[in-house]
């Protein structure tokens, strides 16, 4: 196969993003989508089968994306399609209640300890702006803070400093929030606890809650460092405040209870999508029972949805938590050394300095030789050296998220067949990665 420098070589998705861009802003309806950090054509996908998809121009790729997490079990798990045509053959959506959310969310409550009570909602961005609008609510306070380099979905108040696409295109600020929806967030470096006590000295009474993502995947993959998570929890156990863990990426993905399974921190209100839909748009909020009590109609705060817990939705949710048990994750964490490690070869043997970070399964490859730990060491990387070592992975046939700032994803389909490509595609990509130079 001939390698493009830029894989324009892509005729069929082109004319389909030619087509996009007249009727929907940048061609896409994410943003991250659009291959703007790499450039080229973003390829149009057509079908997904195991660890493969495969694009409008009939070449099949090794996915490294799954979605951005939620394909766990691969693409077109039977399974999981076999609920969700049983879910439609009985009706798409009746807007009363159902048993299949109810029993999603027993599901949930069973796997995760802290989690007594959850409201199921459509998409992460619902879970997080929901989550935020309760602890206001249970707290009577106004300020929130995140850190630089966590991403909780397109929250007016929490798109200050984001990652995910806010890093990719780095936007300092997204115009369209308000000054006052802003100013209630206080924004902090991650990994950081000193200034989190500070924040809490500065503002006594003011702050709400901490939301924090669990272990962060949307600057490249940066965990806490050991006690952080746990400073965060006593810190606003101190101060009267809420610790809302954001389990939207590593919930259900990282192990059978996401990374609460991991660290054992307790939050007060975690949020969850992704791994939880199946493929289909269903995330949540929960937490304590005595927090939770105050959303509507059981209490005052508002929270709605017309599709919330939609039966299709609920369906693939369950019947993909159903057959993650403990054999599921081993297989998951296996093929994602295995690739690490693969990773990490290609580039040394290359002489490209790299750090592999991980989080359970989750990783990315930083072009930097320095530990990152936060958003300032993400973005001090290399990322010309990505663009480079993602085309020719393109061009080769394994499909990586188009950002640095993104973790990778794996799932149980993932077997010897695709790591074995990915490991044919690694040489080629780690010498363009060496061979790339700053624009
Ligand atoms: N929180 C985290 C940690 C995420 O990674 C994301 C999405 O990537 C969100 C929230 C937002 O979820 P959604 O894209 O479903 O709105």
């Amino acid at each position: 196969m001939s390698e493009m420098p830029y894989s324009y070589d892509a005729p069929v998705s082109q004319a389909l993003f030619d087509r996009a861009a007249a009727v929907t802003p940048g061609g896409v309806n994410s943003p991250v989508r659009a291959f703007r950090a790499v450039g080229g054509t973003p390829r149009f996908m057509v079908s997904g089968s195991g660890p493969y998809l495969t694009d409008a121009d009939g070449r099949e790729y090794v996915d490294l994306v799954c979605s951005w997490g939620p394909m766990i079990l691969g693409h077109a798990h039977p399974e999981v399609l076999a609920a969700v045509q049983d879910a439609v053959a009985r009706g798409t959506s009746f807007g009363t209640p159902g048993e299949g959310e109810v029993a999603l969310a027993e599901e949930m409550v069973e796997r995760i300890e802290p989690l007594e009570q959850v409201r199921l909602v459509s998409s992460g961005t619902e879970a997080t702006m929901s989550a935020i609008r309760l602890a206001r609510g249970f707290t009577r306070r106004t300020k929130v803070i995140k850190f630089a380099g966590c991403y909780h979905g397109h929250v007016d108040s929490l798109l200050a400093s984001a990652g995910s696409g806010v890093a990719t295109f780095a936007l300092p600020d997204t115009p369209g929030v308000t000054g006052a929806q802003a100013g209630d967030t206080i924004v902090l470096p991650y990994n950081d606890l000193e200034a989190v006590q500070e924040a809490f000295h500065r503002h006594p009474g003011e702050i709400a809650c901490v939301i924090t993502e669990a272990s962060p995947g949307n600057m490249g993959v940066v965990p806490p460092l050991p006690g952080f998570n746990q400073g965060l929890k006593d810190a606003c156990a101190t101060n009267g405040a809420l610790y809302i863990s954001d389990e939207v990426m590593t919930g259900f993905r990282t192990s059978r209870a996401g990374w609460y399974g991991i660290d054992g921190v307790k939050p007060d209100l975690m949020t969850f999508g992704k791994v939880m839909g199946g493929g289909f748009p269903a995330a949540a909020f929960g937490g304590r029972a005595d927090v939770m009590a105050h959303l509507a109609p059981a209490g005052p705060v508002y929270q709605a949805g017309t599709l919330s817990g939609n039966p299709v939705a609920t369906a693939a949710g369950l019947a993909q938590l159903r057959l993650l048990d403990d054999a599921a994750y081993d297989k998951i964490n296996a093929v994602s050394q295995q690739i690490q490690a693969l990773v990490s070869e290609a580039l040394s043997k290359e002489g490209v300095a790299h750090t592999l970070q991980s989080a359970s399964n989750m990783f990315s490859v930083f072009f930097t030789d320095r530990a990152v730990r936060n958003y300032e060491d993400a973005k001090a990387q290399q990322s010309f050296r990505f663009t480079a070592f993602f085309h020719s992975l393109l061009a080769n046939g394994v499909y990586l998220p188009p950002s640095s700032f993104e973790s990778w994803f794996v799932s149980t389909a993932h077997d010897e067949r695709a790591v074995q490509r990915i490991a044919d595609a690694l040489p080629a990509a780690a010498r363009a990665a060496a061979e790339a130079t700053a624009a």
